[in-house]
Parts: C-alpha cells; structure tokens; sequence
C-alpha cells in the first residue's frame, strides 16, 4: 500500500459569477503577506531573528487584514511566508550571500492576486454538482454571501469523488482563476487475481460484462434519456451559440462524464469482488461494421451513433485508469466475428440474426443472451488454451469455459485444472 499525493488542476466554468469575489481574496492575501513581511523585517532588526509561523500567527491573528480570509487560508500565508524567510536563511548560513529574503507582494500601486489555500474547514465539495464552497473571511462576508460557490470542470479522466481532497487553491493563472485540488488516496498495485473478464460495448445494454460462468449487463437507458431531453431543451434555444446552449452543452457533458464515471467503477469493483487481472474490452472499431446486421447494435438515427462514438472512448479511457489504480490489466481486442459465433460451440454464423437480444446457435442449440455471448467470445479472446487436442476450436474448449480457482498452494489463482491436480 502506498500512499499517493495528486493535484489535479480545474477550470470554473462560471469564472464570471465568482472572479470578482475571488480577486478579493486574492489581493486580501497578498495584502496578509505584506503585513507578516513587515512584521518579520521588524523582529529581524531588533534581535537578529526570523520569526516562526507560530509567531506569525499569534501576533497577526488580530490585524485586520488576518479576518479578511478564512482563518485557515490566513495561516496558510503566514506558513508560506515563514518558509519562505526559513530557506533565504538556510542559504544565507550556508554562505550564499546572493540569496535574497522574501520580498513584498506589490504590483505598481496594486497588489497582485496571490494563491489562497483553502483547508479541510474552508471548503465544502459537492460532488454531485461538481463545484466547491469555499469560506470567505469575516471582514468579506459583511458585504457580499457568506461563500463562493465555484463550479469547476476537470480533465474527464479524473473523478474527484475517488480521492481525498486535503486543500483546496485558488491560483491566478494567464488572467484567469482556475483550482488546485491536492488529493490523496491509496493504492494497491497488485493485481485482485487471475481472472478474465470480457466486456461488450453496445446500445441496449452500454456494457455486458462476462466472467465466464457469470455474467452482467449494464443497460445505458440513463444516458440516452438525457441525451433526449437535451437535445430536445437545445432545440428550444434561439441561437446554438447562446449562454445558455453553452450552458446546456456543458451540463449535458457533465452528465454524460458521471454516467461513464459510475459505470467503470461499477464494473472494476465488480472485477476486484470477482478476482479479476485482466479485462478484455471488444475494440471498437467493428462497431460501426456491425451497424447493418439488424442485430442490438442498430441504433438508428446518426446522433447517436456520434454519441456512442464519444461515450465508448471517453468509457474505456475511464475503466482503463480505473482498472489500473487496482491492478487489473485492460486490452482491447478486435470484436470481429463476436456477434457472429457462439461462445459455446465456436460455431460462426454469418447470417445469424438476433431475435429480440437472443442468440440461438443452430450448431448445439445454445441459447444466449446477444451482448453476453459477445462479452464471452470477447473474454475468451485471451484465456489461455486448456484444449489437448491441438486446440479444436468447434468442439474443445469453448465448451467448457477455463475456470480460475485459488490456489492455496502458491497464494494465486490459477486455471482449476492445475489447481485440481496439485490436490492431493
Ligand atoms: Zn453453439
């Protein structure tokens, strides 16, 4: 186990809303900054001595500028800038007489906006609506609210809702004021087991998931009615490039991102519960291949082909992080011929045609659920051949899909027939 420390970088979407109280803040800090770094030359004239944050703190925690901020983002600037003055000293006893000591925070007339931290009890995370409340200090909220409330928008492979946020910044950054979340989680590397399982992407059901004797479907109804009802709330705006078609588009992306968000997890933790190392996604390029065939995959209308398009790559990067931050390989394989065998008999039907999500083999009268069969043909892609018949494929194996027991022995799972014969 090993403890990871990330910061992840957001833009506020509703930067205009919020910038001018943020620039408060910003100026408050540095205005806190200049009154410690006067403080400081004070006490350094006197006796010769820097003072030590705690100093800082107990001896400004009373000026006014200190009740500008949250009293934790007021210590945060008085910690900076007492290690700040710590390394300019450290130097200078090591000799080096170039070192300066820490300046004053002034920009012609004006002060410039400087970082301002925000502690566990300075800001309050909403996930769900993916933006932050962050405390003002007491002399601020005598005029304006209480808080900013910052909606922001991350890369979409991170979901702050898996890490510990420890602080969070506001950063003034090429004339704009974007967040540091400084996060924390732990990770374990090593794989959950041995297992395989293997995912198929589709319409109906968004992913199907086969572990080979057990099988999940994960229908993506959610994600088609909100892309229904904003389409159809687009519609209804004047002008595309409207503020709020903007708006619309944005929120639309957030819901689509938590969806695919959700479901990865979903189906990694499913992974982990189930011993899986290895999860086989059918590549997506057969997809539109598959279009034609009348099968599950059929999905109309070009909106949502374009959709889908989207929704497949962003998911897969997703459940590829995710898997990884578990230990769990992710491959993708071609889905050639998928939809088209039976993961039973091997037997391949190229006019196989899926009667209400039904696939029946007309080889060994099998009959399956369409995605299943396809999440199991894609699973077994890359099990390992048990076959000791020169690996037929019609009538070996695929009957009887490998299974992947623990073995007590070694302290790994390992197909059951190895782990049958090592008993006594
Ligand atoms: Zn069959």
């Amino acid at each position: 186990m090993s403890r990871t420390i990330r910061t992840f970088e957001a833009t506020i979407p509703n930067q205009q809303q919020v910038r001018d109280d943020l620039d408060q803040l910003g100026w408050a800090a540095s205005k806190l900054w200049n009154v410690g770094r006067y403080y400081t030359q004070e006490q350094w004239d006197e006796t010769g001595e820097i003072p030590d944050d705690g100093e800082l703190k107990a001896e400004l925690k009373s000026h006014e500028r200190y009740t500008d901020l949250h009293s934790q983002s007021s210590q945060r600037v008085l910690e900076e800038l007492a290690e700040a003055f710590n390394g300019w000293f450290g130097k200078r006893r090591n000799g080096d007489d170039r070192a300066r000591p820490p300046g004053y925070r002034k920009n012609g007339d004006s002060h410039p906006r400087s970082t301002v931290s925000f502690k566990a009890a300075g800001f309050k995370h909403d996930a769900q609506f993916t933006r932050v409340r962050l405390s003002k200090g007491r002399n601020l909220k005598e005029h304006r609210s209480d808080f900013i409330l910052c909606e922001y928008q991350t890369r979409p492979d991170v979901d702050l809702t898996e890490w510990d946020i420890q602080q969070v910044r506001a950063v003034y950054k090429r004339d704009e004021w974007r967040l540091q979340f400084v996060c924390r989680t732990t990770i374990d590397p090593e794989p959950p087991g041995e297992e395989v399982a293997g995912v198929d992407l589709g319409i109906c059901n968004f992913a199907a998931v086969s572990f080979g004797g057990k099988s999940v479907l994960y229908p993506g109804g959610a994600l088609k009615e909100d892309e229904y009802y904003f389409t159809k709330k687009k519609a209804k705006c004047d002008d595309s490039s409207s503020r709020e078609a903007t708006r619309l588009d944005w929120k639309r992306t957030g819901r689509r991102t938590h969806f695919l968000h959700a479901l990865s997890k979903a189906i990694v933790e499913e992974c982990v519960e189930r011993s899986v190392g290895s999860l086989v996604v059918g590549n997506l390029g057969g997809i539109r291949e598959n279009d034609e065939t009348g099968g599950s995959r059929n999905w109309g209308d070009h909106g949502n082909l374009d959709l889908h398009g989207w929704a497949f790559d962003r998911f897969t990067t997703l459940l590829d992080y995710k898997a990884e931050a578990e230990g769990i390989n992710v491959e993708l394989v071609s889905e050639r011929d998928t939809s088209k065998s039976c993961s039973a008999c091997g037997h391949t039907d190229d006019n196989q045609r899926v009667e209400r999500g039904l696939y029946v083999c007309e080889e060994c009268d099998t009959v399956a659920n369409a995605d299943v069969n396809g999440a199991e043909n894609i699973r077994q892609k890359v099990l390992p051949s048990l076959a000791t018949d020169g690996g037929d494929r019609d009538n070996g194996w695929l009957a009887q899909p490998a299974v992947h027991l623990f073995d007590r022995s070694e302290g790994v799972f390992a197909p059951r027939e190895q782990v049958v014969n090592r008993e006594p």
